[in-house]
């Protein structure tokens, strides 16, 4: 009955799932996450035959966000997401490029800041917002209740967790934006997420190690 359709894009040395998203109904979408190599990104909605009408960030990281400003310029959209508090992560785009050796990154300042709570439109498809701060403070998840899909950048992983070592990580509030906010959406619900595979919040509160300790406080 899904009337999302997703074409998962991997894009820089990261292997990022930069995600085109779209309401088969409308075909419009939105491209979630273009960290770079925005020939592909190009290349996919082209033969999608999509009308891009916004992208939206999970987080601030380089692999996620390093595209787009030169995204957003050349289709004319507006940049929605992530959270506020992943600002100073945008803001350094072009100092983390160099550090990693990555070219042509360009700090971008979305048009709309998300909380916890708001609601951003795929077509005529709403996806909730969940603010889910560990891997970075101001990560995000896009949550669609009705297509039982999550969309959660680097927060959760097939069998993994995102990472917490990087600046303004947090271990502790990661876990907890997981067990108070993504287990909750149901066994069923299937994510994309930043790196890797796809899996169902069910699996993952079966099977993910790091979910499987005694709770915390
Ligand atoms: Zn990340
Ligand atoms: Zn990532």
């Amino acid at each position: 009955m899904s009337d999302l359709r997703a074409a998962i894009i991997p894009v820089t040395p990261f292997q990022q799932n930069c995600t085109l998203l779209w309401s088969e109904k409308t075909k419009k979408g939105v491209v979630i996450d273009p960290g770079g190599d925005l020939d592909r990104i190009r290349q996919a909605i082209a033969e999608s035959g999509v009308t891009v009408e916004k992208i939206l960030l999970t987080h601030g990281h380089i692999d996620h966000a390093a595209g787009a400003a030169d995204l957003k310029e050349e289709l004319g959209v507006p940049v929605e997401g992530p959270h506020e508090a992943d600002r100073f992560l945008l803001d350094r785009l072009p100092e983390t490029g160099r550090m990693y050796g990555i070219e042509g990154a360009r700090a971008v300042t979305p048009d709309r800041w998300l909380n916890d709570g708001d609601t951003v439109t795929v077509g005529e498809v709403t996806l909730d917002v969940l603010h889910c701060p560990g891997h970075s403070p101001g990560s995000v998840a896009f949550v669609s209740p009705s297509q039982r899909v999550a969309i959660v950048g680097d927060v959760l992983f097939q069998g993994s967790v995102g990472r917490v070592d990087l600046p303004g990580g947090d271990g502790k509030a990661l876990i907890r934006s997981i067990k108070d906010k993504l287990l909750p959406l149901g066994d069923d619900v299937a994510f994309i997420c930043g790196h890797g595979p796809m899996s169902t919040i069910g699996d993952e509160r079966r099977t993910n190690p790091f979910l499987l300790g005694e709770p915390i406080e």
